[in-house]
Formats: C-alpha cells, structure tokens, sequence
C-alpha cells in the first residue's frame, strides 16, 4: 500500500493530515478506483455439506474459491488426529523449533513429508509466505541474482526482493527469456523461483524447460508447489511428479500444507544440507513459534488420506474437465493458458468493477466465486477465480455452470 505522504511542498493544512486522515484518503481511493477490499464472514459450515456449503452474511453459499482441493480440511481423520494431537500436547509448541517447540510429531511430519514427495529431507515453516522469504534469503544475498516470472504468487516475489540480491523477473512462463537473462548475469549465486501452478491463472510452469535452462547457466531452481502438491500428478506429488523431475531438476521444493492438504504450515524439500543450511540460516524459520504440534498430526493424518483415497484426485480430475467443457458449451471463456491439470479455473474478465458485478450476481443465486482484481493480477486482468474440489457434487458443478451462463458478464470484444 503506498500511504499519501505530505512533503514539503503540500500545503500546511495536507502536512497536518493526521494519519487516519491519510489512511481513509487512501482507502477513499482504492474505493474509487473499485479495488477496496472487505472480508466477508463465513458463519460455518453447513452440516453434511463436506464443507463446501457455508452460511455467508445469513446465506447458504456453495464455496468455489477455497483451495481445498481434495475436500480434507473436514475429513473426519484430519479431525480427530488433531483432537488427538491436543490432547497429547496441548495447543501451542511454545517456542521456536530451536529452542523446544520441535516435537517428535514434528519430526515424524518432516520425515513423511520427505518420503511422500521423495526427497531425502524436508523442513516444515509455519507458512508458505514465511518458507519462500525463508529461503530466498538463506540461498540468496549481496551479488547475487533472484530470478522470478512475472506472475509468481506475491510472497515469492516479496522474497526475492527481500533477499538483497539483484532482482529481475521473466515474462510469464518463458524459459527463453529467463534464459536471456541468466546469460548476462556473472552472479556467483543464480536462484530462477517458479509457482508450479499459477495460483490465478491455473496454468502450469514450463518446469523442464526451466530446469534445464538452470542447470545450464548454474542456476538453481526453486518451485512453489502450493497448489500442485495433493491435487496434480498421478500420485498427488505435485507438478514434479506431472513432469517427471527430480533433485537434480529441482534441488528446491515448497510446498504448503494449507491447501490440497487441508491444514496449515509449509515444509521445503531437498537434500540433507539444504535442509541443513535452512534450519542454520533462514530467519523465517529461526525466529517463529513451531506450528502447534496437533496440527502436525492432523497434517500427517492428511498425507496418510491424501495418499489412501486416490479417488479424490480421480473425482477431482473429473470436476476439472466437465466444468472446462460445460464452460466451453456456453461460450465461457476460461484464462487460455489455464491447464486442465489445476483445480484452478479462472474466466478472464478485465475489467475489476464487472468481475466484482459479476462474482455479486453468482452470490445472489448462491454461489461464491471470488473476483481477483489488481494488484493482485495486473491491471486490466480481473477475473473470477474458480477453484474446483473433490467435495463438489454434480448438481453443485451444474448448478455453476449454468449460472455463470446466465449471469455472463465477460468483457465481449
Ligand atoms: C498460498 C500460497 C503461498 C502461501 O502459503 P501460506 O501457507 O498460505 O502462507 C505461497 N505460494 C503460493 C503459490 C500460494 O498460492
């Protein structure tokens, strides 16, 4: 957020402006421009909706912008195992996890998360934001180069101009133009970070080709998961697994608990000593309270499922291509690189006060799509952002469709 700051030049009276003034003038403009935001408070849970139906301002919505995709935040084990978990530990871990807060569920949930992604080690962060500053500044610093597409989430791009280093960005999804920029770079440290599935556009990165043009300008690679992890490849290992790539392609993985998996927190996975160098060097990590150790629990009971019912992953697939072609069918036009692979589904809209419209009128009948404005995407780019998941019912999914048909207020050339 910029704050309108008085400078020398403001007349005395502007110069007075107390900070609340300055504050609700800058609101007076997100509002003008139609890019104030509110929250909206979710009452609960509908019983017997598998969590995807939830009371909203005392309506009944059905939830299509939550990013839980196999529908496990409710699972009735996640449930118990941090009931479970509350009971054995009590709720919070206390201290940070170089102090005492690294419990043995802890522990157990790094050594599982290492062997559902196979990687040698993995270490959990309380957030994703926290794992990728976290990492960008223990890989990365003075001299360096942090390389980034354009459309990465934000807190990667918050991390690598955190790190210190020099930072440039690549055109969305072009490894020939990552790979123009690494050329020039004599930086002893080259990190190229990467979402794997974009998280608004619900495409997926060109991970081979960036891998290889890493490795060949001695860079490393480093992917944010958060939305392919659980939900993408056959396995539900993430946008590695979709593309076949190892260690070696990818020394660097983050991936988030919050998401497919239902819960909460975020792990890195790799070799020993990037682990190693993590927990020495990565401040996001040193200096936080460790995840409840219940949590821990639940987010190892979620891996157990996420692994067990393949059929969420199945059903979920199912979702994706019957929504992209039901939209298809009703001339609804979808993000055109958004990959039949992501539960993310975005519509192109544009302009920020039709998608904001728009997402009304689907809450008038029921349904919640949230609309995604600048600065979120760029300007000019707003859009619904569909997010499909395994507890979706049929009737839910055509429920949808039809109303985004019938409610169609696309920017139309
Ligand atoms: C949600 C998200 C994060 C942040 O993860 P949290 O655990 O919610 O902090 C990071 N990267 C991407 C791509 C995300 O979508």
């Amino acid at each position: 957020m910029t704050i309108p700051k008085p400078n020398p030049g403001t007349p005395r009276a502007e110069r007075s402006m107390t900070l609340d003034d300055r504050l609700r003038a800058d609101l007076a403009a997100l509002e003008g421009a139609g890019l104030r935001r509110a929250r909206r408070i979710v009452e609960g849970p509908t019983a017997g909706s598998n969590g995807v139906e939830v009371v909203v301002d005392g309506r009944q919505l059905v939830n299509f912008c939550s990013n839980d995709y196999l529908g496990l935040a409710g699972h009735p084990e996640l449930r118990a195992a941090l009931i479970r978990g509350a009971e054995l530990w009590g709720v919070g871990a206390g201290a940070a996890h170089l102090v005492s807060g690294h419990s043995r569920a802890h522990h157990a949930l790094e050594e599982e998360l290492a062997a559902f992604v196979g990687r040698p080690a993995a270490l959990l962060f309380s957030t994703g934001y926290m794992a990728n500053l976290g990492i960008a500044s223990a890989l990365a610093g003075r001299g360096d180069l942090v390389l980034e597409d354009r459309l990465n989430h934000a807190s990667l791009l918050d991390a690598g101009l955190l790190a210190g280093a020099r930072f440039a960005r690549y055109a969305h999804a072009d490894a020939v133009d990552a790979a123009r920029v690494l050329a020039r770079s004599d930086a002893p440290t080259k990190l190229v970070l990467s979402d794997g599935v974009f998280s608004m556009d619900g495409d997926l990165a060109p991970l081979p080709e960036l891998s290889v043009t890493a490795r060949a300008h001695g860079a490393t690679l480093v992917v944010d998961d958060a939305h392919g992890l659980g939900a993408v490849g056959a396995g539900g290992r993430g946008t590695l697994e979709h593309h076949g790539l190892t260690l070696d392609d990818v020394p660097v993985l983050m991936g988030t608990l919050g998401k497919a998996f239902g819960c909460f927190g975020a792990f890195v996975a790799g070799s020993e000593a990037l682990v190693e160098h993590l927990l020495n060097r990565a401040r996001t990590y040193l200096y936080t309270t460790a995840l409840p150790p219940a949590l821990a629990e639940a987010a190892r009971a979620a891996l157990k499922v996420a692994a067990r019912e393949a059929w969420r992953r199945e059903r979920l697939a199912v979702l994706i291509a019957r929504f992209r072609a039901g939209a298809a069918e009703r001339g609804i036009a979808l993000m055109p690189g958004s990959s039949s692979q992501a539960p993310i589904q975005p519509i192109l809209v544009g302009d920020a006060a039709r998608a904001v419209a728009w997402s009304d009128a689907l809450r008038e009948r029921g349904l919640w799509v949230v609309a995604i404005r600048p600065p979120t995407v760029p300007d000019g780019s707003a859009r619904l952002r569909v997010t499909l998941s395994a507890a979706h019912s049929d009737a839910q999914l055509e429920r949808l469709l039809d109303a985004l048909h019938e409610t169609n207020l696309e920017a139309r050339p």
